[in-house]
């Protein structure tokens, strides 16, 4: 499976369960991979570094999926080689009452980076159409009756046409996203849980709410298949990643990562004649200091 197989930008109709959870690759090319990951991570540096000198582009990375689908150990691995200074996490949590006192674009919007910058979120905005979706969180807020009034189909309907004008807008403005959805089988979400549950240097990892969230399974994947079905474009696909073996994820997701920063084409400035006249000057300078 390569990444052109999980890409879906919008052209055609979407059916998530023709998404595989497991890319039936070889166990035994693991090794392989990893050597490939770690090629793609020094590649990521070397373009990070360029775009960073450049500033033109912000790159928001995307990611959304179940518990324990290895969202923040992707971040972790594929993230490890670069430059910190350039790069920034959030994770959105349940919003807090400030935040919920706001339009729920409005933490998104605090936390873009700056052109040149990369801004990783774990989760984003696109849980106002999933969790939000499944759990009827909608019913909980202070709006008035012209915002709350419509079907749910109505008001996600008007959400994801929100969401698509949103991401066109930054398109518009300097940046470019990459929305990822790492897409994990039931079966190995159970084995992570076991594993958070059996071992204890994992324990903090699991909660006993993430049984109530898997229970609510089918409603979830029925979420995100409208989620992405309805927010993929041209300018903003999503690329839904077969997340049962993380090696093979983070190989798919570091190529992603490589060819959205390849997208941005960063080059170092370019100095005019000027500067390359002041900085002959700085040299003579420095090379005749006493
Ligand atoms: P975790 O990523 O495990 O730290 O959990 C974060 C939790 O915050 C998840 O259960 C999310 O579903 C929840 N969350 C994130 N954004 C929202 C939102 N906009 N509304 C409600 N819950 C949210
Ligand atoms: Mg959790």
């Amino acid at each position: 499976m390569l990444l052109e197989d999980c890409r879906y930008d919008g052209s055609h109709r979407f059916d998530l369960s023709k998404y595989p959870t497991s890319a039936k690759t070889d166990k035994a090319k693991k090794a392989e991979y990893a050597e490939l990951t770690a090629k793609n991570t020094q590649l990521m540096a070397e373009l990070q570094e360029k775009l960073y000198a450049e500033g033109h582009e912000g790159v928001v990375i995307m990611l959304q999926a179940m518990d324990a689908a290895g969202k923040d150990s992707t971040i972790k691995h594929v993230m490890s080689g670069v430059n910190p200074q350039g790069v920034s996490v959030y994770s959105f949590k349940t919003p807090s009452k400030e935040e919920l006192g706001h339009d729920y674009l409005w933490r998104a919007v605090k936390n873009l980076p700056q052109r040149g910058n990369i801004a990783i979120f774990n989760r984003s905005y696109y849980e106002d159409v999933l969790v939000v979706r499944v759990k009827d969180l909608r019913k909980t807020y202070a709006m008035p009756s012209r915002c709350l009034d419509e079907s749910d189909d109505e008001f996600f309907d008007r959400r994801y046409r929100q969401i698509r004008d949103f991401e066109e807008y930054l398109w518009e403005n300097g940046y470019r996203l990459l929305k990822i959805f790492l897409n994990v089988g039931m079966e190995e979400q159970k084995e992570r849980f076991l594993a958070r549950i059996d071992e204890p240097a994992k324990n903090w990892k699991f909660s006993p709410g993430d049984l109530d969230e898997r229970a609510l399974w089918p409603q979830y994947m029925d979420a995100f298949e409208k989620a992405i079905a309805n927010t993929s474009t041209k300018h903003a696909p999503w690329y839904v990643i077969p997340a049962d073996q993380k090696w093979y994820a983070r190989w798919l997701v570091s190529e992603a990562v490589v060819g959205i920063l390849k997208d941005c084409d960063p080059q170092f400035p370019e100095m005019s004649p000027e500067d390359r006249a002041k900085m002959a000057e700085c040299r003579e300078r420095l090379v005749n200091w006493k």
